[in-house]
């Protein structure tokens, strides 16, 4: 299986054809020699420029934005016209860039899409409209070598809820950090939306809405049109690695069951959430002295972020020693009805894995009390459920309280990163799903760290890749979490990170990607030969921002 890819060279494209084609326009980098030869001599101001001159205008222009959607716009324009631009930018930048591409203000894209909707990027396919034509479709796109295809029907976007079509910022941003942040080449990248309707009605009468103005497709119809979908990428993409992103979550569930042992597949809101959070229960141990085993962990939502933790944690603590009905009762989950227990009728499968036999109680509060968890872990999209009572409950019980706020966009964090330092007397280690600055108090400026899944999926992907792999196994995601947890410096540790600077990513991307190809490699996964070095391997085929 070979997912690399040949691209013809700029020489094969002339005219103006090479400014409008993303992926071999330089803009004012072509050198006089290049225009001559290609025959664009005049369409350009006679200044040729540098990468790096070019980025530093492009720069200026961002800054000079006044919104993140403002500066998303014009960075989406950029890539329209000049893919390897809008990469060196992002790259050299991404502490700053990484919460306009992505999480926080993807969410306010995809909220705003059939607004702010420009030109193409990424396929739409219609149940109404595509059915049955499904591999025709994925045909229609441009590159032949997909490698990774993440997948969305917008059925839950971030914490925002059904967005229909509007989805698509979610694979679109999600494959920005694949090549961003893990080096995937572009045109190895497909984000797909599925519009399957959608239930949220205010959009679906918006008179801008660019979905089908349908009711949600749910049920057996779904599961069919999933079914030719997933058939279709294995046909038209042999070996293609498909990530599913933002589906709800009995969607999401009944998927990863379904494919995980047919297809080179995983849930990143399930398995990456998993791995990411229990790098940061590692790293937060670290600080505390405590040790996974020795945690109670209280989830405030059990939802597809939650239970993925959940599993890999009662995984985890299972090579610590504990038997799995041992770990489990240290992992208790609260969610919209109240606690996950074995007297609810209500269960899924999926949640009644982790019921447990004790009474429900009627609130957070409460059950803190009564729980006396060491950490509080929330993906539950309500923004504000970690109120100064529950955040003063965490401190008086521990020391060193772990909190981690994961919901996205930052207006869903259960917690803002000052309320968690204020209501814990500066004692609590926390993590936040979205980025919050440095918090000074008490003396102390801390800097949180950003539990998000970016530090894992790049990576895995990236290893699945060099590997070849036919398959995505939960040992894989094990290892993702150690290499993740690794790359944790003391440095980081002393500021109250538990996760590495977002400056770092590709460093943590080669190491899970090594890791996660090791297992690959491992469990007789792999298809491609295995490289003496895989750390070096990763680093090798890693994509760089420059022109040919
Ligand atoms: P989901 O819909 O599968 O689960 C949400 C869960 O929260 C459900 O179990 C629901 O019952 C529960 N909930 C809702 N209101 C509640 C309340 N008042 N009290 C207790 N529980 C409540 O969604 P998900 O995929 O698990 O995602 C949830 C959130 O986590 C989203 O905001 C998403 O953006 C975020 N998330 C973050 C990351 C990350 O890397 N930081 C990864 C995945 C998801």
């Amino acid at each position: 299986m070979d997912r690399s890819v040949a691209l013809p060279g700029p020489d094969e494209v002339r005219g103006a054809r090479c400014l409008n084609d993303p992926l071999f326009n330089k803009g004012t980098a072509f050198t006089r020699d290049e225009r001559l030869r290609l025959g664009i001599e005049g369409l350009l101001p006679p200044r040729v420029e540098s990468l790096n001159e070019q980025a530093a205008r492009v720069l200026v222009n961002v800054r000079g934005k006044t919104s993140p959607l403002e500066k998303y716009l014009y960075l989406s324009a950029l890539r329209a016209g000049n893919e390897t631009l809008f990469c060196r930018v992002v790259l050299d930048q991404l502490e700053e860039m990484l919460p306009i591409i992505y999480t926080p203000t993807v969410g306010e894209a995809c909220l705003e899409w059939n607004r702010i909707y420009e030109r193409p990027r990424g396929l739409y396919i219609s149940a109404a409209q595509h059915r049955g034509r499904i591999a025709q479709l994925l045909r229609n796109w441009p590159g032949r070598r997909v490698g990774i295809i993440v997948v969305t029907d917008g059925g839950r976007v971030l914490g925002l809820g059904d967005l229909g079509a509007n989805g698509m910022g979610i694979p679109v941003g999600k494959l920005s950090l694949y090549t961003l942040c893990a080096g995937v080449r572009p045109e190895l990248c497909l984000p797909v939306t599925l519009d399957v309707g959608t239930d949220n009605e205010p959009l679906r009468c918006d008179p801008l809405y660019l979905g089908e103005r349908e009711r949600r497709m749910t049920a057996e119809p779904w599961d069919a049109l999933l079914e030719e979908f997933l058939a279709a990428t294995q046909t038209v993409f042999p070996g293609v690695i498909v990530q599913f992103e933002d589906f709800n979550t009995a969607c999401a569930f009944r998927l990863l069951q379904r494919y995980r042992d047919r297809l080179c597949c995983f849930n990143d809101d399930v398995q990456g959430t998993g791995a990411m959070g229990l790098a940061g229960l590692y790293t937060a141990g670290r600080i505390t002295g405590r040790k996974l085993s020795g945690q109670r962990i209280l989830f405030v939502g059990a939802g597809e972020a939650c239970l993925g933790i959940g599993n890999i944690v009662v995984a985890a603590m299972q090579r610590e020693g504990w038997s799995e009905a041992e770990a489990k009762q240290r992992c208790l989950f609260l969610d919209s009805q109240g606690l996950v227990i074995t007297s609810r009728k209500d269960l899924p499968e999926h949640k009644r894995r982790f019921a447990q036999d004790r009474g429900a109680l009627p609130d957070l509060s409460a059950v803190i009390e009564n729980f006396k968890p060491t950490a509080l872990i929330g993906a539950s999209g309500k923004g504000g459920l970690f109120t100064e009572s529950v955040l003063r409950a965490m401190a008086r019980l521990n020391e060193r309280p772990l909190v981690f706020a994961l919901s996205n966009p930052t207006s869903k964090a259960e917690c803002t990163a000052e309320q968690a330092y204020a209501w814990t007397e500066g004692r609590a280690v926390f993590a936040s799903g979205s980025p919050f600055d440095p918090v000074p108090f008490g003396g102390r400026v801390h800097a949180p760290g950003q539990g998000n899944n970016s530090f894992v999926f790049p990576g895995v992907g990236l290893g699945l890749l060099i590997s070849g792999s036919r398959r995505v196994t939960d040992e894989m995601f094990f290892a993702a979490a150690q290499a993740l947890a690794a790359r944790v410096s003391e440095a980081d540790l002393e500021r109250g990170r538990i996760f590495p600077v977002a400056a770092r990513m590709r460093e943590v991307a080669v190491q899970v990607a090594a890791a996660v190809a090791a297992v690959a490699y491992a469990q007789d996964h792999a298809t491609r030969p295995r490289p003496l070095d895989l750390r070096a391997e990763a680093a090798r085929v890693m994509y760089e921002p420059q022109y040919a």
